[in-house]
């Protein structure tokens, strides 16, 4: 039986692959054949930017009326929650996480594109008082073309974040999802294609990063590039992107403290360590993958915490009963299994897990590693699974020492019932996304992003949309008579001049 080979979206139209090259996809939790794709080249890429370009520049969609795009979003918005059961179940095939969390992502997406159909047709000029008879005011207006390039992680979710603005401001785009998890995008379009975007205006190209996204980031007809993955790839990314001066959006990696003073509620901060760490498998930029525990609890901490994370189900995400599923690929399994035997050279104290379990598909138990110091690799890198490591510290000022004590700056947490303590750490916390007793709740309305080695830039709420407009200023004479700034010309020989 032959297989259906799943299509890109260029210029209106759904294509394969100009080299005619297949990749195969496997269900990480079977490690079953699961579908085809076409594997998208350097020149498809090139044929969707110089697509989206056209309509930015020729078709007149950078002149396009806010209330038309939001009527698209909001749209695009009733139709993908018409399929939110369909698109979660291939959510979770394709990447392996429980369903309970695929679909929430999904109806996440739904109320990005509801949230940005809003706010673009909000205002968004300012004006300004200015002396010398005129008046002073700024537009804003799109980007231009922008390249989009997703990571595995969360594969519908983190896509429309991008779309949903970039379509907002009225820019064109061209998205890049990670070549291990292209399904939800293309489902999501076809909703696109359905809702009757002008030829040219969302682009998706499949094909890795080394070719497709590559190519996103060094083109010089494309404006902007936003990128979410691994810091690695992120510097890759903008040294490439500054042969053009394009502007960039960078959400990378982290390393994040989740601090628990002996004072916190015991229940509630056990329950959101597991939570911080163990939600999608450990493979999430804001995991909080270091636990910062102050001495005094240690001992009942601890032992409460590898009881729960013992008793864990991880399987197939497909399973109503499971709690966490299998790493998106083989790939990564071995790097993780990789950090978890360097904690053990290191030295650090092998709690709980520590293994693939016994069964097909890429499944790590919950892993706990204790007895750190924090210059080891475990301490100082990210792992991107399902591995917490612990710090402890006696007092505030060596708590938040610890925590800021990485590369990283993307979030971090603190539980106390000290309300005053737990604003004063978190002040001094260098990282971009907070919370105080809770792990992990994150709002389409505010923004997300990183101090330090953890990006440039922010997504979602107003922040977002921002990020895909430039500042027009522009300065109005109210007064429109000569400055004489230079002499007036002089007259010539036999010339009069009024
Ligand atoms: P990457 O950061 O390399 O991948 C993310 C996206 O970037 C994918 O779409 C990938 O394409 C693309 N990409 C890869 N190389 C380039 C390039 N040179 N130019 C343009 N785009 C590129 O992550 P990996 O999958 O390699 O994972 C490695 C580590 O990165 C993880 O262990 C984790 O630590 C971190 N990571 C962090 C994420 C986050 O949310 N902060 C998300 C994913 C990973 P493709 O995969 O198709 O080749």
């Amino acid at each position: 039986m032959s297989r259906i080979i799943e299509k890109m979206y260029v210029d209106g139209q759904w294509v394969e692959s100009q080299s005619g090259e297949v990749r195969e996809l496997v269900n990480p939790a079977t490690e079953e054949y699961l579908a085809s794709v076409t594997e998208g080249t350097i020149e498809d890429t090139k044929s969707a930017i110089e697509a989206a370009r056209r309509a930015f520049d020729e078709d007149d969609w950078a002149f396009s009326k806010a209330r038309e795009r939001a009527a698209l979003l909001l749209k695009a918005a009733d139709l993908l929650e018409q399929k939110i059961d369909e698109i979660s179940l291939l959510e979770t095939l394709n990447n392996g996480k429980p369903l309970r969390e695929s679909s929430y992502d999904v109806s996440d997406a739904v109320d990005q594109l509801r949230y940005y159909a809003g706010i673009a047709t909000k205002p968004h000029g300012q004006t300004f008082d200015v002396p010398d008879e005129m008046t002073s005011s700024v537009v804003r207006e799109p980007i231009g073309v922008v390249g989009q390039i997703i990571p595995w992680n969360y594969p519908l979710v983190m896509a429309v974040q991008k779309i949903a603005p970039a379509i907002a401001a009225g820019c064109t785009l061209v998205i890049k999802p990670a070549e291990q998890t292209p399904l939800t995008l293309i489902r999501f379009f076809e909703i696109l294609d359905q809702v009757g975007f002008p030829k040219g205006v969302v682009n998706l190209v499949l094909g890795s990063g080394k070719t497709v996204g590559a190519e996103l980031a060094r083109n010089e007809l494309v404006d902007k590039i936003a990128f979410t993955g691994g810091t690695e790839t992120g510097r890759a990314i903008m040294i490439s992107a500054a042969q053009t001066i394009k502007k960039v959006g960078l959400e990378l990696g982290g390393k994040s403290p989740n601090i628990v003073f002996a004072d916190a509620d015991f229940e509630t901060a056990v329950d959101y360590a597991l939570y911080a760490i163990y939600a999608n498998q450990g493979q999430v930029c804001s995991a909080g993958s270091r636990l910062l525990l102050e001495e005094t609890i240690y001992d009942k901490f601890v032992e409460e915490l590898v009881a729960r994370a013992e008793q864990i189900e991880v399987g197939d995400g497909t399973s109503p009963t499971t709690e966490m599923g299998p790493l998106i690929s083989e790939t990564q399994m071995n790097r993780v299994l990789h950090y978890i035997e360097l904690g053990k050279s290191e030295g650090a104290t092998l709690l709980c897990g520590g293994k693939r379990l016994d069964r097909n598909g890429y499944f790590i138990e919950p892993t706990i590693f204790t007895h750190t110091t924090p210059n080891m690799r475990i301490v100082q890198e990210e792992i991107f699974g399902p591995m917490l490591v612990i710090q402890t510290f006696k007092t505030e000022e060596e708590a938040i020492r610890l925590a800021n004590g990485t590369k990283y700056g993307l979030a971090g947490a603190v539980f106390t019932s000290d309300v005053a303590k737990a604003h004063r750490v978190i002040r001094k916390l260098r990282a971009g996304i907070t919370w105080i007793n809770t792990y992990h709740p994150t709002y389409n309305e505010a923004p997300w992003g990183g101090y330090k080695q953890s990006g440039i830039g922010r997504e979602l709420g107003t922040f977002g949309l921002e990020a895909y407009l430039e500042v027009k200023q522009i300065n109005v004479n109210l007064q429109v008579e000569p400055t004489h700034w230079f002499k007036k010309r002089q007259p010539k020989t036999n010339e009069t001049v009024s």
